[in-house]
């Protein structure tokens, strides 16, 4: 019988959260809920010095906000608690010294310095960099002396010398890498008592039960690693797969350095993209569905993701294909719920001058045209504000040609033509006081755009006079009126 799936995130609380993370957590979401298993959340904090309450907070919000909600976690429990690996110091540290006893791991008292030393004389003699093992030897004559100088040792893992370790990706098929690579005996445990990344990982997927790891491609080093203490464990590997990284254009790493806060879901989150949006875009940068589909849901993809699909190749991260994502969301996604995640954006607004369903029409109105909803406090600012800024080429220009105070004359006088919140009705009245006036096109309509709005360009002309209605448009005119 084949064990219940168990694919995991676990994320280091050292940065917000990224939006490799963030593929990465949807992939195992996506694996788990597809095979009918669990999604697990756990935060890897061995990183003392750099781990942060707010990170965590971020990650957990960032996390949730796409949809990828998990089954077992730090804030919602589950059979295998504790989420996090500071408060399993102690239990890491028993299985490090149940490893020392059975000669598969020792404690070793190189100083920093002597690591050092041990660096440089590897570069200049063009020798990779590697721990030299020395410490595997120690007599104990060393080890009295070291102790006595103060010296606190880690734990090293003995990693076997001219070895292949293998193993077959679920995504990039037969990988082998020679322990060689890997670095000489590995610390497991530091000196302050904290477990290594490479330890605790091992340590947790196997308490946790895990069946799967799937995680980015960076990892690769360290799957071969961990494979040596799953067997030192004697322990049965999970599924490793690899997830490709995500580059940009030129091919470099997404990195906080270089891209600033567009690596992380935050920004995303703060600038008004939708999480069905990124969700979708990071889904298909290295997976198709099947049916070869561009745009799908995260329910849609659960129903048909499997690893196979994953590509093998690097992935470009291509924000303006995202923006290009989120804009078709903006404009799908029922009105009502635009509507909602908009309000905070226009936060600054007396948004209650309108009815819901009036507010409904703004959003509708002014959707068609954005990449992000927080564009939206720009693009529907003329509906709200008491007075509309008129830019100083219209105010001295066009809105104080003959013909356009002629337009206003007639609209002043047919406001009642404006009350019902008809467009159609709307838009033809203002036809009809062209025809009265020999006037048409941009002649006929941009004085009146411009009076309301405070530009010739905007939406359906029909529908804004419809949701401005009467009052409105009488103030706005006879504003104008008498300031130019
Ligand atoms: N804490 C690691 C990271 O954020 C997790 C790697 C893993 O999934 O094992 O990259």
């Amino acid at each position: 019988m084949t064990s219940k799936v168990r694919a995991r995130i676990a994320p280091s609380p050292t940065g917000h959260l990224h939006v490799g993370t963030a593929r990465t957590a949807l992939y195992n979401y996506l694996y788990a809920r597809r095979h009918q298993g669990s999604f697990v959340m756990r935060l890897e904090d061995t990183d003392e010095v750099r781990s942060d309450q707010h990170y965590t907070d971020d990650i957990i919000d960032g996390l949730k906000w796409l949809g990828l909600a998990w089954d077992e976690g730090p804030d919602i429990g589950g059979p295998y608690p504790p989420y996090t690996q500071m408060e399993k110091t102690d239990h890491y540290e028993q299985i490090a010294h149940k490893l020392i006893s059975q000669g598969k791991a020792y404690f070793c008292y190189a100083t920093p310095e002597e690591l050092d030393a041990l660096r440089e004389q590897q570069k200049d003699s063009g020798e990779g960099q590697r721990y030299d093992n020395s410490g595997r030897a120690y007599t104990q004559e060393q080890i009295d002396r070291f102790q006595k100088e103060g010296r606190v040792p880690v734990i090293r893992f003995k990693v076997e010398e001219d070895r292949v370790v293998s193993w077959h990706d679920a995504i990039k098929g037969e990988i082998q890498i020679h322990t060689s690579d890997i670095g000489g005996d590995m610390v497991i445990v530091k000196s302050s008592g904290i477990a290594v990344y490479n330890f605790a990982v091992v340590v947790d997927d196997l308490d946790m039960k895990m069946t799967h790891v799937i995680r980015g491609e960076d990892h690769i080093h360290n799957t071969a690693k961990q494979i040596l203490l799953y067997e030192a464990l004697g322990a049965e590997l999970p599924v490793f797969a690899h997830v490709p990284l995500m580059f940009d254009h030129d091919r470099a790493k997404l990195s906080k350095r270089k891209h600033g806060e567009a690596v992380h879901i935050k920004k995303y989150r703060d600038d008004g993209y939708m999480p069905e949006a990124i969700v979708n875009y990071l889904a298909q940068i290295s997976w198709t569905p099947p049916s070869g589909n561009e745009f799908f849901t995260l329910e849609e993809a659960t129903g048909v993701f499997d690893l196979d699909r994953v590509s093998k190749s690097p992935a470009v991260f291509d924000t303006k294909r995202l923006d290009w994502f989120n804009g078709h969301y903006i404009r799908t996604l029922p009105l009502s719920v635009i509507t909602d995640r908009s309000l905070p954006y226009l936060a600054e607004f007396d948004v209650s001058q309108y009815s819901r369903e009036q507010l409904e029409q703004i959003i509708s109105l002014v959707r068609e045209g954005l990449t992000a909803l927080s564009e939206i406090k720009n693009a529907s600012s003329f509906f709200f504000v008491k007075e509309v800024a008129i830019p100083e080429e219209l105010n001295s220009g066009l809105l104080k040609q003959e013909h356009s105070r002629k337009i206003f004359g007639k609209i002043l006088e047919n406001l009642s033509a404006f009350a019902a919140p008809d467009p159609k009705a709307c838009k033809a009245k203002v036809d009809e006081i062209g025809k009265e006036l020999g006037l048409k096109g941009k002649d006929l309509y941009w004085p009146v755009r411009a009076a309301l709005c405070g530009s010739t360009s905007g939406p359906d002309l029909g529908a804004t006079l419809a949701i401005l209605g009467p009052d409105r448009i009488k103030s706005r005119i006879e504003a104008l009126l008498q300031h130019c």
